[in-house]
């Protein structure tokens, strides 16, 4: 029998990127003063949206250099819900805290796009994930389950994103009773959505309000919103990385999210 050292996996995974036999996918949404951003309804505060302001262009402030400041909230775009972020757990982990053996993993995605084109409304449901099991194996220890509901496609209309009628956002996500099953009765590491946030649009209706933010990061699972490409992603089999910032004291930060997926070499 053969060992194999970390050395070894290591000279294997780039050999591998290099002649293709695994392509990298990113999942992230593109940062600009254009992507959309969740609204709260009043009295709720709103977050800034992203924006650059440009410090100096190759002009007296700097001859030889651009350079920008950002403004952004922490949950704009593709992002990282870090515990602290909800009430269910105020003196949690901030996004500098979340180890970061958390943020790499076997993905899984389950495809319910099929429902959400059908019902905006849609919630992910504990039997929807047996269903998913029953076909791919157990949810993985370490693992993110990454939710395909088709909302992607929406992502270069603000208006179609969030889906508000009459003051409610109209989106996808995961009934009260899933997301306590999957932080308290499943491995998985984390939870990743297509939509602005981790929970339905019109998740304050649902008990718990809210309920991916409050049992997800109650029990250290985390949540990352506004992916793309998951239709490139496998069932299983694929890795996913996700890189907030370390900003420290922060309940969020926006985040690169990619995946290995299989190449065709
Ligand atoms: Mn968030």
């Amino acid at each position: 029998m053969t060992s194999t050292t970390g050395t070894d996996v290591l000279h294997d995974l780039t050999s591998v990127l290099r002649d293709g036999l695994l392509d990298v996918v990113d999942l992230t949404t593109p940062l600009s003063a254009d992507t959309p951003t969740l609204q709260l309804p009043a009295p709720y505060a709103n977050l800034i949206d992203f924006s650059l302001e440009e410090v100096s262009a190759f002009d007296g402030g700097g001859p030889l250099w651009r350079h920008h400041n950002i403004h952004t909230g922490e949950h704009v775009g593709t992002h990282l819900d870090a515990p602290r972020h909800w009430i269910s757990h105020a003196d949690g982990d901030d996004v500098a805290s979340v180890p970061v053996t958390r943020l790499v993993g076997p993905a899984m995605v389950v495809d319910r796009s099929a429902d959400a084109a059908r019902d905006p409304d849609f919630l992910l449901e504990v039997d929807h994930l047996r269903e998913w099991e029953a076909e791919h194996g157990p949810l993985r220890a370490g693992g993110w389950l990454l939710y395909r509901t088709g909302w992607e496609s929406r992502g270069g209309d603000r208006d179609a994103f969030l889906n508000v009628v009459d003051g409610v956002s109209r989106t996808p996500g995961i009934s009260a009773e899933c997301a306590r099953w999957l932080a308290e009765e499943t491995p998985v590491a984390g939870f990743g959505v297509e939509t602005v946030g981790i929970d339905a649009g019109n998740g304050f209706s649902l008990d718990p309000p809210m309920p991916a933010h409050h049992h997800l990061l109650a029990n250290d699972r985390y949540g990352v919103t506004s992916l793309r490409n998951l239709g490139l992603l496998p069932a299983t089999g694929a890795v996913v990385v996700v890189a907030p910032l370390p900003i420290v004291g922060g309940t969020g930060s926006p985040a690169r999210v990619l995946a290995f997926v299989p190449g065709r070499g």
